[in-house]
């Protein structure tokens, strides 16, 4: 069926309304430009809810400058075909960052500790820009649950305790990370890669599995596997952003790493930063 198209906050807002009066409503976020990971994130929203709205808003707040912001790709018409054949009915594309960010706006949520590591210390501000705009998402829509993907493991973890903290009605609910045939976790930014820098990425996933064998295999040393986590992806020619083993819930360090310990990455092919993580017990 064909999802209907809203571009204003004001026709969001109604939208969502009206579709509430026929029972849930479920939320997912994207920056569009959209792969098997949003579907999915489509699909386990539209088992929830009769409702599934998705939005497709790339955020200027969540970028840093000298970021991708303008040349984050974008394919609204293929976008609207992902979403539909995944089960979305309603969609809500802002055409410009006005829509959402108007002239005198001027609050922002600001994130606490779990925002303070990894991309929140490589990306300053990143989680806060975040935050902000999931929260008028979640305040436009009440939405009765949201749909976040692990891929962004920290994000989910930011989100879940604003959420918590700031008594907001939307249930947050985490996925699964949806990868190529090869290990690679889908991205939009996988767009970027030449095919040089493409089979480069692969490193990420040969990362996280060599880590995983050495836990299998009794290592539980968290510095010694974050080294050889670094050397798997330097040996592949990518430059480390981070490469850390930190416990799953408020995301600290902790010396002797647990099959529930995630280890996070992120590192550049060329100009383009790619990131990963995934729980050391898991098979890959
Ligand atoms: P983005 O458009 O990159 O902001 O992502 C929108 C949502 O899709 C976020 O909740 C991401 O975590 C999720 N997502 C992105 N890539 C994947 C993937 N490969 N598997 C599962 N979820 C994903």
């Amino acid at each position: 069926m064909a999802a209907a198209v809203v571009t204003t906050a004001h026709d969001f807002r109604r939208a969502c309304q009206e579709a509430r009066t026929d029972g849930e409503l479920a939320l997912v976020p994207t920056m569009g430009f959209l792969h098997a990971g949003h579907q999915s994130l489509i699909e386990a929203a539209a088992r929830r809810a009769p409702t599934v709205a998705a939005t497709i808003f790339v955020n200027p707040a969540q970028f840093g400058p000298g970021e991708d912001l303008a040349r984050y790709p974008r394919d609204m018409p293929g976008d609207l075909k992902k979403c539909e054949e995944a089960g979305a009915n309603l969609v809500f594309a802002p055409e410009s960052a006005s829509a959402i960010y108007p002239s005198g706006f001027q609050t922002y949520v600001e994130p606490g500790a779990l925002a303070a590591p990894l991309c929140g210390e490589k990306r300053p501000g990143h989680f806060r820009g975040v935050c902000t705009v999931v929260a008028k998402l979640f305040a436009l829509s009440r939405a009765d649950a949201a749909f976040f993907g692990e891929k962004d493991f920290q994000q989910l973890r930011v989100i879940e305790r604003m959420a918590r903290d700031l008594n907001l009605a939307t249930e947050v609910i985490g996925r699964p990370i949806v990868r190529e045939k090869d290990g690679l976790a889908l991205s939009s930014r996988n767009a970027y890669l030449s095919s040089e820098e493409r089979s480069r990425a692969i490193a990420l996933w040969r990362s996280l599995a060599a880590v995983r064998n050495a836990f299998r295999g009794g290592e539980q040393d968290a510095t010694r596997l974050e080294e050889l986590a670094r050397t798997t992806l330097s040996e592949s020619g990518l430059r480390i952003d981070y490469a850390e083993v930190r416990e799953p819930v408020e995301l600290q360090h902790l010396p002797r790493a647990e099959a529930a310990s995630r280890l996070f990455l992120a590192a550049f092919a060329g100009k383009t930063r790619l990131i990963d993580n995934g729980a050391l017990g898991e098979n890959g």
